[in-house]
């Protein structure tokens, strides 16, 4: 029996904030189990199927649609991406928190679901570049892409930025440490909220 229920850490940011690197780390520190997405996009160089992303035709991603496999989905870039209820419902249940990196209108899925278990658990939180001339900066000294995906990415990048404040919490990006030490703050922070401490007789303070 866990004695708190999990957290839903969900995570925005434009293409380049670095959030997808603090979700790994987070992961990797084994202080939560990443949701790895669902995609229609094709994998780049040295992404690895099931743990980057499950990489879906279109024709299998519609039908996890149709089944009600996801707990939201969107377009983003011209592809589909979703995630899927089993990456995160289990998890949170089982008193395990879930780190999930999506876009904005991931998000307000995600902050518009009537389910208590989702609305208990979730925490949300934006990082951004403190510019818009670094956000330019990163996205193009990511060499995977080619100049006009960089040129759609940016324009998305300086779009996904006006929605930072329908979140819980933002992160201007400084340096990755720095970034990676407040971002783990945050979920230890939470993990001390009554609301998600399950009271039992035999073990009523748990810590
Ligand atoms: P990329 O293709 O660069 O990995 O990701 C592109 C964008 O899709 C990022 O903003 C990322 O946060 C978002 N994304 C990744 N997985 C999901 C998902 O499951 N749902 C939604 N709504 N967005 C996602």
């Amino acid at each position: 029996m866990p004695s708190r229920t999990g957290i839903l850490l969900l995570v925005s940011g434009p293409s380049g904030s670095g959030k997808t690197t603090l979700c790994r780390r987070l992961a990797d520190d084994q202080e939560a189990h990443y949701s790895t997405s669902c995609t229609t996009r094709p994998a780049r160089p040295g992404e690895v199927d099931g743990h980057d992303y499950f990489f879906l035709s279109r024709e299998a991603f519609d039908a996890k649609i149709a089944a009600g496999d996801f707990l939201e989905h969107a377009t983003v870039h011209g592809n589909s991406y979703g995630t899927l209820k089993s990456e995160v419902l289990q998890y949170i249940d089982r008193g395990i928190d879930v780190v999930m990196d999506i876009d904005v209108q991931g998000a307000a899925q995600v902050r518009a679901c009537t389910d208590p278990q989702i609305r208990n658990a979730l925490v949300d939180l934006f990082v951004m570049p403190a510019t818009d001339e670094e956000l330019a900066a990163r996205l193009t000294g990511r060499k995977t892409d080619s100049p006009e995906i960089i040129a759609l990415r940016l324009k998305n990048a300086i779009e996904e930025m006006a929605h930072w404040h329908k979140y819980q919490y933002r992160l201007i990006s400084a340096t990755r440490e720095e970034d990676y030490t407040r971002f783990r703050s945050l979920l230890i922070a939470e993990r001390l909220r009554v609301a998600r401490i399950i009271q039992s007789s035999t073990n009523p303070a748990q810590p």
